[in-house]
């Protein structure tokens, strides 16, 4: 289904959008890794890009920027038009989009990335920009589909705990924090996680924490 803003979006996209045309695109543990050549600028990490899908929805995804181009990394099993169009998506689909935006803004220096499937791509964009400083805690109870897609797109130091595993979450980021003590904790992913994950770090004391919430239970197209 198409939205107001979709249709919008649509009626400018001819001459005021960047364009991305797909030349790769590779299933990968419940995910679809597209790598899109554009003219739009190198996105940063913690940008957005709005995608103008074909039905006029608009969705978000997180650019991960690489010498191909513009890697993103979708999560197929989100149930909407966004899933369903990353998971047909194929090499010479040229889609409209807005961005890069700015989103999740973080001061430099080692960041905990925690999150959902959702929050890959967004960790590897952060690790691509601070090389041996970004770690990722993610929920998901499809483990070895995480490790392989973020091993895809570059990013290696991650823990998978069982998702709405709140305790195991907690204690994988206080394990790095001992570590690198002056490190920002970003959470990001679905609401329940990200109100869950916040309140459990309070409790414990970490207060360097950043939050953005990228989809909540029951709604569509979130940002
Ligand atoms: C700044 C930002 C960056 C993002 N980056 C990425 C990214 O890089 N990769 C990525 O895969 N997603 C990312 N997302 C999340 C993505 O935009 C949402 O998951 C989006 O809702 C998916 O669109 P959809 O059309 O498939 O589902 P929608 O039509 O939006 O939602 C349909 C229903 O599915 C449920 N739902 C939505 N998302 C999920 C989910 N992830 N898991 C389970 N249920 C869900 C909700 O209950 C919703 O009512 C990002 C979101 C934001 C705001």
């Amino acid at each position: 289904m198409s939205s107001a803003k979709g249709k919008l979006i649509r009626l400018v996209s001819r001459f005021a959008l960047a364009r991305g045309t797909v030349t790769s695109a590779h299933v990968v543990g419940g995910f679809q890794r597209l790598v899109l050549k554009s003219d739009a600028k190198k996105p940063a990490a913690g940008t957005k890009l709005q995608l103008l899908l074909p039905s006029d929805d608009v969705r978000t995804y997180s650019p991960i920027p690489s010498p191909d181009g513009i890697v993103l990394l979708g999560w197929t099993r989100a149930g909407g038009p966004g899933a369903r169009w990353m998971s047909n998506a194929r090499v010479g689909d040229v889609l409209p989009f807005v961005g890069p935006q700015r989103s999740l803004e973080l001061a430099a220096g080692p960041v905990v990335l925690v999150g959902d499937e959702t929050s890959v791509a967004v960790a590897a964009a952060l690790a691509v920009e601070r090389p041996g400083e970004v770690h990722a805690v993610i929920q998901s109870d499809t483990a070895d589909g995480v490790r392989a897609a973020a091993e895809s797109v570059g990013l290696r130091r991650l823990d998978v705990v069982p998702r709405g595993d709140t305790a195991a979450t907690l204690e994988a980021v206080k394990a790095k924090l001992s570590r690198t003590p002056n490190a920002i904790v970003a959470v990001t992913g679905g609401s329940e996680l990200v109100v869950a994950v916040r309140d459990a770090l309070r409790r414990a004391g970490v207060t360097n924490v950043k939050t953005k919430t990228y989809w909540i239970p029951g709604k569509t197209g979130l940002d």
